[in-house]
């Protein structure tokens, strides 16, 4: 018997984006099947506990007998994307072993999110490195890093929400170190909506103890097994500083790779959709992060806006509030710009490739990531090039992976029989 699910319409992403559209599907009464990687409904912000305001809606969207919730299931390849009807194939996490499952609907919304964008530079893979969605994610599972001296370094707000997070566990916080310069700060102070001014007062007020320092970088990671120091440099002097962990942000991605996959459109390493959330391929919408990194109130909107164009009910939703929650991720992008130092930090012994040991030096020679991946292994690992494609990009100047459509199945590292088509139970 195959294990061959059909819906109305298919979402694939569970955090604010998804749940918002998702929530939609349901009250106008249509079936939907909704897949997401992780094992409950949340995404990345509302992991621990969905925002209040949704926390109600959610719950009955669950109870419905219109939903199929898959959680725990990540979309590994797609067997049909026409106007009439996407389909998708899934593996089960949990048990991967378990024979693959075809999901169908006649539109689908992708509501990917995005993942942390890593830099390398020199000892960036030394024990007490982490990324800053990494550290909070480790803290908020338990992770004790009470009383151990913390440098936070980067850029933009994700930094601040990672330094919050490590002070209330009870880290010892040294410094923060942002690489925009003071007048990109005043800037996006002075510019701020009111409600993103609030949000940034009180994390700034939470965190007044802790030095600030801007337009300095971490230039070096220093240990000989684990991290001991950092040097800091502002381009014009360096200095170290003693520490047991590093805390890197250089902000988000947006998550494209299922898109490319479909065959969509993908500008400025984001899903292109159009006012009513419609990617380059007819039947196939995208919401949130995936479409360009901005934050939760653009992901619910986006999603909400997804939604009723999918329904067929025109219109657009809260107009006013997306254009300002769209504004913000334009800020976000203007002010936190990277400095191209960041770029340069690597050496030749440098990892760029962490899950096959692939060095700069290494991968020099190479023009393209194909030619590099066909003869190093880079990007053949476990994260099967989600870090080290996007550095290719940035250190080397290669063209970005999903954008040279050379995505294909499976999307993830993945059981012989979750690619198999027929469920044998
Ligand atoms: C590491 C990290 C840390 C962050 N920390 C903060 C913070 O501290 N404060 C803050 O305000 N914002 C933070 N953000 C931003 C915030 O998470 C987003 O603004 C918000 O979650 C966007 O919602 P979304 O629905 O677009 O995406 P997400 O919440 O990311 O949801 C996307 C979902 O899609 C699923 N998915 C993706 N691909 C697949 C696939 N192939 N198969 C199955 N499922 C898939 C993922 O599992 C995920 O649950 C962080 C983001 C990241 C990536």
């Amino acid at each position: 018997m195959s294990l061959r699910l059909k819906a109305d319409l298919l979402v694939v992403g569970a955090g604010p984006a998804g749940i918002a559209a998702v929530c939609e599907f349901v009250q106008a009464g249509r079936s939907v099947i909704w897949v997401d990687q992780g094992l409950r409904a949340g995404g990345q912000i509302w992991r621990a506990q969905v925002a209040a305001p949704w926390r109600q809606r959610l719950e009955q969207a669950l109870a419905s007998p219109l939903l199929q919730f898959l959680p725990g299931h990540a979309v590994i390849g797609v067997e049909a994307c026409s106007a009439q009807e996407q389909r998708l194939r899934l593996s089960s996490l949990q048990d991967p072993l378990a024979p693959g499952k075809v999901v169908t609907a006649a539109q689908l919304l992708l509501a990917l999110g995005a993942r942390e964008r890593f830099l390398p530079l020199p000892g960036w893979t030394l024990p007490g490195v982490h990324g800053a969605g990494g550290l909070q994610a480790l803290i908020k599972s338990g992770w004790p890093i009470g009383g151990q001296r913390v440098v936070l370094a980067g850029s933009g707000p994700l930094l601040l929400a990672a330094a919050d997070t490590a002070r209330a566990a009870g880290a010892q916080l040294l410094q923060i170190i942002e690489q925009a310069p003071r007048s990109a700060l005043l800037g996006f102070g002075l510019r701020l909506g009111s409600q993103h001014w609030r949000q940034t007062a009180s994390l700034a007020w939470r965190l007044r103890g802790t030095p600030y320092k801007t337009g300095c970088w971490v230039s070096q990671a220093l240990g000989e097994r684990k991290l001991e120091a950092v040097q800091i440099s502002n381009g014009q002097s360096s200095w170290t500083l003693d520490c047991e962990a590093l805390c890197l942000g250089f902000g988000l991605l947006p998550n494209t790779e299922l898109a490319a996959l479909l065959g969509c459109e993908i500008v400025d390493g984001a899903i292109q959709v159009d006012a009513s959330q419609q990617s380059s391929r007819p039947g196939v919408y995208a919401a949130g992060e995936c479409t360009g990194v901005g934050g939760v109130d653009k992901a619910v909107l986006e999603g909400q806006q997804a939604a009723r164009q999918m329904l067929g009910q025109g219109g657009r939703s809260n107009t006013r509030a997306l254009s300002l929650a769209r504004q913000h991720a334009r800020l976000l992008a203007q002010q936190f710009a990277l400095r191209p130092e960041l770029f340069k930090l690597a050496e030749a012994r440098t990892l760029i490739c962490r899950c096959e040991d692939v060095s700069l030096g290494e991968l020099k020679p190479f023009a393209n990531w194909r030619s590099a991946k066909l003869q190093t292994r880079c990007g053949m690992g476990a994260c099967q090039g989600r870090v080290c494609g996007p550095i290719a990009q940035d250190v080397l100047g290669w063209p970005a992976q999903a954008g040279e459509r050379g995505m294909r199945l499976p999307l993830q590292p993945t059981s012989i029989a979750s690619l198999l088509g027929e469920d044998q139970n």
